[in-house]
């Protein structure tokens, strides 16, 4: 899966992040556009309309003023003109010169043609030198002249108002623009209308205004005025509220990667950080190494302390992992006794170098007595997927990574000293065997999916047969026809063992009882018992139940038991032993003299039948001194009051031998191999086994 840990924390961060607060300025931005652009139009839709009527004026009189011919008539045009309150001047096209004009003349002379907005008829603009606000480019747009407005503004709010209206001549035309500004219900601003009259070759420039309702203006302002402020608050608000989430956002990822125990860092920090630098790593002069590394005696050590003082001790093996660690390198803290590494390394010497002088330094921590560490690493070679692709950098699942290296820590033996186990692709395949077994086994039980072999005894010399073996195999649907050995030491650790040995025993005990009825010459069956099941205290008692419901005679069930079995609780054992054989059952030691202390064990267990490794009769076992240890151990054997069985028998001369030397019965491919109970029941209608 694509880098899993960093795509769920930035979709964590990403949840109240900043994307909400770009959105929401995007947001903002465009609302204040779409609102300035509205007002825009809108003043621009006014101004267009009033400025076209000042210009229908000008025009008009200009015309007037056009149609008048003789100098006389063309002065008594222009005082009409003047007494209708129009204010207008007549300047000399070529040479500049003021003709007429009984006006206060404020016209900035500086005008742009453009033209009128309704007929497109050709105009000049100009700005009034004193209230000046607006001016007409040629394309006819209209641009404030934000000094006029700053000008207006000012005047607005002068003293000065008040001191030219003190003096106010109505007459004075000058004052006309003030007395407006004060009348508080209107502002009226001027605005220069040129229009050339060729014919007289003069500009007729009248005065217009553009009139503003005070009113108008003040809603105006008051509305944009309340949106703006609810705007601001708005605004404020939000910011304030997403830099709260912000700041608490980081609290919490601060938390969700916080060690309660360390102080330090946890898992999920060390699979995102870990994702991200191998993401980014370029260079192949070095790889990457996940450890994990387990402290192995961190729950005796909580016993015999307390677990206060052992998460003291994880505190400063975490500290000394700092320590140890280089620039780019990660650790955490994991599971309470694990640490997750992430180390760059050039090779696997120089891994296994730097792992054992961190096991060095640790095993140094003060008061630590006896301490050990196992180590399992899993070196991030360039991997494949299913479908034989390579694997990219930021592709690595390091949770998959970090498990291969708990995989491989968990090949160490429990009580193994401090030490360093590699991943290997093989452990992947067996765990997931592992995994399947484990899924499949109940149904298989319930299914009677497991089928009872039996290997029979001979004996050596009248070629009889003395008893038998059962062992299980497992007919599965799914995976077909699988060996013991694929299943039960998987059955042994998960504790699944104990139903299959209550399930073999019951179905030997039927198969006998069966023969039995049926009149033939049965001979006792043993049974394997788990080691994992003597632990249970009344195991005798479940035996013997399970042999008495079907109604088969004890004796003709017979227990093995491994001779690993004999290093646990040994009073148990002997106890569980003396029942059974108390119950009429018959007791074997399993794989005599492939472990450790076996003597040692036999002086103390009360056991019926003692049988010997396959192993003595294997490759430098099979030599002389292999047969001397055979013969000594069925003499052993002999003087304890023990039969013998000698198991994964293959060849003549071995049977001989073992005849020989008064091995009792031969357990072995030379006789027979493991077979089904009907192959069995045709062995035992035999009764003699004819390949002597
Ligand atoms: P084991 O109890 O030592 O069983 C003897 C094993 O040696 C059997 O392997 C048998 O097939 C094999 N064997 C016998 N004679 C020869 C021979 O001449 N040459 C060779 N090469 N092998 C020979 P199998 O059946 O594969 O069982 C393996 C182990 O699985 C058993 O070892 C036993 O520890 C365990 N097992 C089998 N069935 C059961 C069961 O029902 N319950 C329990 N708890 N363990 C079982
Ligand atoms: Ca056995
Ligand atoms: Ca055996």
């Amino acid at each position: 899966m694509r880098g899993k840990h960093i795509k769920r924390i930035s979709k964590l961060k990403k949840k109240n992040g900043w994307l909400s607060i770009v959105l929401f300025l995007l947001t903002c931005i465009a609302a204040v556009g779409i609102l300035v652009y509205a007002l825009v139009i809108f003043v621009n839709y006014l101004l267009i309309t009033k400025l076209s009527t000042e210009c229908e004026k000008v025009l008009y009189l200009s015309s007037v003023y056009d149609e008048s011919e003789g100098e006389a008539f063309s002065e008594q045009v222009l005082k009409l003109i003047g007494d209708s309150g129009a204010e207008f001047i007549i300047r000399d096209a070529g040479t500049g010169e003021l003709l007429y004009g009984d006006v206060y003349n404020t016209c900035d002379y500086e005008g742009n043609s453009a033209s009128d907005f309704r007929g497109d008829y050709p105009v000049i603009f100009y700005n009034d030198t004193r209230y000046s606000f607006i001016s007409i480019d040629r394309t006819g747009d209209i641009g404030f002249d934000w000094a006029g407005i700053r000008k207006i503004i000012s005047e607005l709010s002068d003293d000065d108002l008040d001191e030219d209206l003190e003096g106010y001549d109505p007459s004075d035309q000058a004052m006309d623009f003030a007395f407006s500004l004060g009348s508080s219900e209107q502002v009226r601003l001027p605005i220069w209308i040129g229009t050339k009259l060729d014919d007289k070759d003069v500009f007729f420039i009248g005065k217009g205004y553009v009139t503003i309702n005070i009113g108008d203006l003040m809603f105006l302002v008051i509305v944009s005025g309340v949106f703006l402020v609810l705007f601001t608050v708005i605004f404020l608000l939000f910011i304030v509220n997403m830099v709260g989430n912000i700041r608490s956002q980081a609290r919490a990822m601060k938390l969700f990667f916080f060690d309660l125990v360390t102080k330090g860092h946890n898992r999920m920090w060390f699979y995102y950080n870990g994702e991200k630098i191998l993401s980014r790593r370029r260079n192949a002069s070095y790889q990457y190494v996940v450890v994990n590394l387990f402290f192995a005696k961190y729950n005796t050590f909580c016993l015999c302390h307390s677990v206060s003082e052992g998460e003291e001790i994880l505190r400063t093996i975490y500290k000394k992992i700092g320590e140890h660690l280089k620039k780019g390198e990660l650790y955490a803290h994991g599971n309470p006794e694990e640490f997750m590494l992430l180390l760059k390394v050039t090779n696997q010497d120089h891994i296994v170098d730097r792992l054992n002088l961190l096991i060095k330094e640790l095993e140094n921590i003060e008061g630590s007595i006896n301490f050990t560490y196992h180590i399992g690493a899993s070196v991030l070679l360039p991997s494949r997927d299913r479908d034989g692709k390579i694997v990219r950098r930021k592709d690595i699942d390091l949770e998959i990574e970090y498990n291969n290296a708990c995989t491989a820590r968990g090949t160490i033996p429990s009580n193994e000293g401090s030490s360093i186990a590699f991943f290997d692709v093989k452990l992947v395949e067996e765990k997931k065997w592992q995994d399947q077994v484990e899924a499949h086994a109940m149904e298989a039980l319930e299914n009677e999916q497991f089928l009872v072999y039996y290997q029979p005894k001979y004996d050596p010399i009248t070629q009889e047969l003395k008893g038998a073996e059962a062992l299980v195999r497992w007919q599965s649907p799914e995976f077909g026809f699988i060996p013991p050995g694929k299943f039960i030491p998987i059955f042994e650790s998960n504790g699944f063992i104990t139903k299959l040995d209550h399930y073999m025993i019951e179905h030997v005990a039927k198969d006998q009882k069966k023969w039995y009825d049926g009149g033939y010459h049965c001979v006792p069956v043993s049974v394997n018992v788990s080691r994992a099941h003597f632990i249970e205290e009344d195991l005798a008692e479940q035996i013997r139940d399970i042999v008495d419901k079907v109604g088969t005679p004890r004796q003709l069930i017979e227990i093995e038991l491994t001779e690993s079995a004999f290093f646990d609780d040994k009073n148990a054992l002997v106890k569980t032993i003396d029942k059974l054989r108390e119950y009429g059952f018959k007791v074997s030691m399993d794989d005599f003299g492939s472990g450790y202390s076996s003597l040692n064990s036999l002086k103390d267990m009360p056991l019926d039948v003692l049988k010997i490794d396959a192993e003595f009769f294997r490759g430098d076992n099979a030599g002389e001194r292999g047969r001397l240890v055979v013969a000594e151990t069925i003499k052993l054997a002999a003087a304890l009051n023990m039969k013998t069985v000698a198991e994964g028998v293959e060849q003549k001369e071995q049977v001989d031998f073992l005849a020989s030397q008064g091995c009792d019965l031969i357990q072995g491919f030379f006789f027979s191999e493991p077979i089904t109970g009907a192959s069995f029941e045709d062995s035992m209608k035999a009764r003699k086994a004819n390949k002597y």
